[in-house]
Protein backbone atom coordinates (compact mmCIF):
# COMPACT_ATOMS: atom_id res chain seq x y z
CA UNK A 1 0.00 0.00 0.00
CA UNK A 2 0.48 3.56 -0.44
CA UNK A 3 1.64 5.84 2.23
CA UNK A 4 -1.25 8.15 2.72
CA UNK A 5 0.83 10.90 1.48
CA UNK A 6 2.13 9.66 -2.01
CA UNK A 7 0.11 11.04 -4.67
CA UNK A 8 -0.20 9.22 -8.02
CA UNK A 9 -0.36 10.65 -11.05
CA UNK A 10 -0.89 8.53 -14.41
CA UNK A 11 -0.77 9.80 -18.05
CA UNK A 12 -4.20 9.05 -19.19
CA UNK A 13 -3.99 10.05 -22.57
CA UNK A 14 -2.14 7.04 -23.64
CA UNK A 15 -2.66 3.28 -22.98
CA UNK A 16 -0.86 1.16 -23.61
CA UNK A 17 2.33 3.45 -22.37
CA UNK A 18 5.02 2.22 -24.83
CA UNK A 19 7.34 3.39 -22.30
CA UNK A 20 6.35 1.04 -19.42
CA UNK A 21 7.93 -2.20 -20.47
CA UNK A 22 9.02 -4.94 -18.43
CA UNK A 23 12.23 -5.08 -19.43
CA UNK A 24 12.36 -1.75 -17.15
CA UNK A 25 10.76 -3.17 -14.57
CA UNK A 26 11.11 -5.63 -11.51
CA UNK A 27 7.72 -7.76 -12.03
CA UNK A 28 5.69 -5.61 -10.25
CA UNK A 29 2.34 -7.27 -11.26
CA UNK A 30 4.05 -10.13 -9.80
CA UNK A 31 3.70 -9.27 -6.11
CA UNK A 32 -0.28 -9.64 -6.73
CA UNK A 33 -2.55 -12.47 -5.73
CA UNK A 34 -2.90 -14.46 -8.66
CA UNK A 35 -6.25 -16.56 -8.65
CA UNK A 36 -6.25 -19.69 -10.53
CA UNK A 37 -9.36 -19.67 -12.46
CA UNK A 38 -8.96 -21.81 -15.25
CA UNK A 39 -6.18 -25.04 -16.09
CA UNK A 40 -3.06 -24.15 -17.57
CA UNK A 41 -0.83 -26.36 -15.81
CA UNK A 42 0.86 -24.78 -13.52
CA UNK A 43 3.12 -27.52 -11.18
CA UNK A 44 0.88 -28.16 -7.81
CA UNK A 45 4.23 -27.33 -5.66
CA UNK A 46 3.31 -23.34 -6.98
CA UNK A 47 -0.21 -23.53 -6.28
CA UNK A 48 -1.49 -22.54 -2.59
CA UNK A 49 -5.15 -23.65 -1.68
CA UNK A 50 -7.60 -21.87 0.63
CA UNK A 51 -9.54 -23.60 3.34
CA UNK A 52 -12.60 -23.19 0.91
CA UNK A 53 -10.39 -24.90 -2.01
CA UNK A 54 -10.03 -21.72 -4.23
CA UNK A 55 -6.26 -21.90 -5.90
CA UNK A 56 -4.05 -19.00 -6.81
CA UNK A 57 -0.71 -18.91 -7.09
CA UNK A 58 1.91 -19.09 -4.14
CA UNK A 59 3.94 -16.32 -2.74
CA UNK A 60 7.34 -16.08 -0.94
CA UNK A 61 7.81 -14.01 2.44
CA UNK A 62 9.51 -11.42 -0.17
CA UNK A 63 6.39 -11.02 -1.44
CA UNK A 64 6.71 -12.05 -5.30
CA UNK A 65 4.88 -15.37 -6.63
CA UNK A 66 6.67 -18.37 -5.99
CA UNK A 67 7.37 -18.76 -10.45
CA UNK A 68 9.28 -16.02 -10.42
CA UNK A 69 13.13 -16.25 -10.99
CA UNK A 70 14.42 -13.76 -8.47
CA UNK A 71 17.96 -13.47 -10.63
CA UNK A 72 16.28 -12.65 -14.08
CA UNK A 73 12.73 -11.27 -12.32
CA UNK A 74 11.38 -13.91 -15.46
CA UNK A 75 8.76 -15.81 -14.94
CA UNK A 76 9.66 -19.25 -15.04
CA UNK A 77 6.41 -21.06 -15.97
CA UNK A 78 5.79 -18.69 -19.06
CA UNK A 79 4.49 -21.29 -21.00
CA UNK A 80 1.80 -22.03 -18.77
CA UNK A 81 1.50 -19.01 -16.92
CA UNK A 82 -2.22 -18.23 -15.28
CA UNK A 83 -4.54 -16.68 -17.24
CA UNK A 84 -4.92 -13.65 -14.92
CA UNK A 85 -0.81 -13.83 -15.71
CA UNK A 86 -2.16 -13.81 -19.71
CA UNK A 87 -4.13 -11.07 -19.60
CA UNK A 88 -2.15 -8.37 -17.24
CA UNK A 89 -1.61 -5.87 -19.92
CA UNK A 90 1.74 -4.19 -20.23
CA UNK A 91 1.63 -0.46 -20.38
CA UNK A 92 -1.98 -0.43 -19.16
CA UNK A 93 -3.53 1.16 -16.79
CA UNK A 94 -3.45 -1.58 -13.77
CA UNK A 95 0.23 -1.80 -15.08
CA UNK A 96 1.12 1.59 -14.02
CA UNK A 97 -0.40 1.73 -11.32
CA UNK A 98 1.74 -1.38 -10.23
CA UNK A 99 4.64 0.24 -10.94
CA UNK A 100 3.98 3.71 -9.34
CA UNK A 101 3.21 2.12 -6.35
CA UNK A 102 6.97 1.02 -6.89
CA UNK A 103 8.16 3.90 -8.12
CA UNK A 104 8.69 3.13 -11.58
S1 LIG B 1 3.87 -4.31 -13.90
FE1 LIG B 1 3.70 -4.04 -16.11
S2 LIG B 1 5.81 -3.62 -16.81
FE2 LIG B 1 5.92 -4.50 -14.74
S3 LIG B 1 6.25 -6.71 -15.09
FE3 LIG B 1 4.02 -6.34 -14.85
S4 LIG B 1 3.25 -6.07 -16.95
FE4 LIG B 1 5.48 -5.83 -17.01
S1 LIG C 1 2.95 -17.05 -12.75
FE1 LIG C 1 4.62 -15.96 -13.71
S2 LIG C 1 3.71 -14.13 -14.64
FE2 LIG C 1 2.23 -14.95 -13.14
S3 LIG C 1 2.64 -13.85 -11.22
FE3 LIG C 1 3.86 -15.75 -11.18
S4 LIG C 1 5.87 -15.19 -12.02
FE4 LIG C 1 4.42 -13.56 -12.57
Amino acid sequence: MLPSWVVMVLNTTQFPDPHATCANCEACCCRLEVMLITETGVPDYFIARDEWGGESMAQRDDGWCAALDRKTMMCTIYEIRPLVCRIFEMGSYECLVERAENFL
